[in-house]
């Protein structure tokens, strides 16, 4: 009896090993009602982080606007290393409502960021709308996208055990995947203070609310990001740039890591298109100026350019977008220690 015991024990060791290791990828049959997220939460994966690899795995079975087809099979990706160690060790999750329904869920995927802070400001917001383009009789908003990155890069910080703080927030956008982000101008400040119109009052809001939490916060590892999307000419097209203060070095250090980080991905994911993101000092910004932890302003790309918008109307691009960001700063966390 007891060997037969043991033996079952070893057998179902074995066997949660070859599953977590899924050499062979798992298939699942789609029913009526399931969409993307559906079947990858049904089956346990992060549906904000496995989206485009299921996309990429089963592109000839997705209909118009990434639907299923009932009764074909599915593959599910394979589970990334550091989710299956980290999910035995530690299956919490935590609810962020600010994500929206669909993403409140956060499942914390490892704890890389613990002890990190993070300032997040999105640009612009309240009635501040930001630079403005049209496409299609739409209005397109900067600070609607520049928030949507925000709130994925959050996301993607907390799933590490950062600790976030949405300087800017909207209580009711949430994470979004269209690529026509209604314009609204109910945007917050934190704690959850009225944006004034003034744009000189709004800046030292919103400076104010990061400083008093700095030193509240001590010796932390502190750092502050900002996020843009620019406006120029049309034809002109931009790479992801970042700024820093003059005379910031762990500033500097941040942004340089950001840009070490894109040109990896870019070489990775788009090797003929050389990425030409610059870094530079732009302390006359009164955000850069004024606000107190090493910081990075992040510019996401020109409004009006029509490759450019690509980069920013897709919400696939946008989370990669996020993750890209959240890459590069684990790598000057990790620096840093
Ligand atoms: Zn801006």
């Amino acid at each position: 009896m007891k060997r037969i015991f043991i033996l079952f024990i070893l057998f179902q060791t074995l066997w949660n090993f070859n599953s977590n290791a899924q050499s062979t990828p798992k298939t699942v049959i789609a029913v009526s009602g399931d969409g993307i997220h559906k079947i990858l939460i049904k089956n346990g994966f992060d549906p904000i982080k496995y989206y485009n690899e299921f996309i990429r795995l089963n592109k000839k079975n997705i209909g118009k606007r990434n639907g299923l087809y009932i009764g074909k099979k599915y593959t599910l990706p394979a589970k990334k290393e550091s989710d299956t160690e980290t999910a035995a060790k530690n299956p919490k999750s935590l609810v962020n409502p600010l994500f929206g329904k669909k993403y409140e869920n956060v499942p914390i995927e490892g704890s890389q960021l613990k002890g990190a802070i993070y300032y997040l400001i999105s640009g612009h917001g309240g009635p501040d709308p930001g630079a403005v383009a049209k496409k299609n009789g739409n209005t397109l908003a900067e600070d609607e996208y520049a928030y949507d990155v925000t709130l994925r890069l959050a996301r993607g910080l907390m799933a590490q055990g950062a600790e976030v703080y949405l300087i800017i927030k909207d209580e009711n956008d949430g994470i979004r995947d269209q690529s026509i982000l209604k314009v609204d101008y109910d945007e917050v400040n934190y704690p959850n203070q009225k944006i004034p119109r003034s744009q000189k009052l709004r800046l030292r809001q919103r400076t104010a609310s990061v400083n008093k939490l700095f030193k509240q916060k001590g010796k932390a590892y502190q750092r502050l990001i900002v996020t843009h999307v620019d406006s120029r000419g049309q034809k002109e097209n931009v790479d992801v740039f970042f700024y820093h203060h003059k005379s910031s070095k762990n500033g500097k250090k941040l942004a340089d890591q950001l840009q070490t980080t894109f040109k990896k991905k870019y070489e990775q994911y788009q090797p003929n298109r050389k990425y030409t993101g610059t870094v530079s000092n732009r302390s006359n910004l009164y955000v850069i100026r004024n606000t107190l932890p090493p910081m990075v302003y992040i510019e996401l790309g020109n409004l009006k350019n029509t490759s450019d918008q690509r980069r920013i109307l897709n919400s696939g691009n946008r989370q990669a977008l996020a993750d890209w960001i959240t890459e590069g700063l684990l790598a000057d966390y990790k620096s840093s220690k």
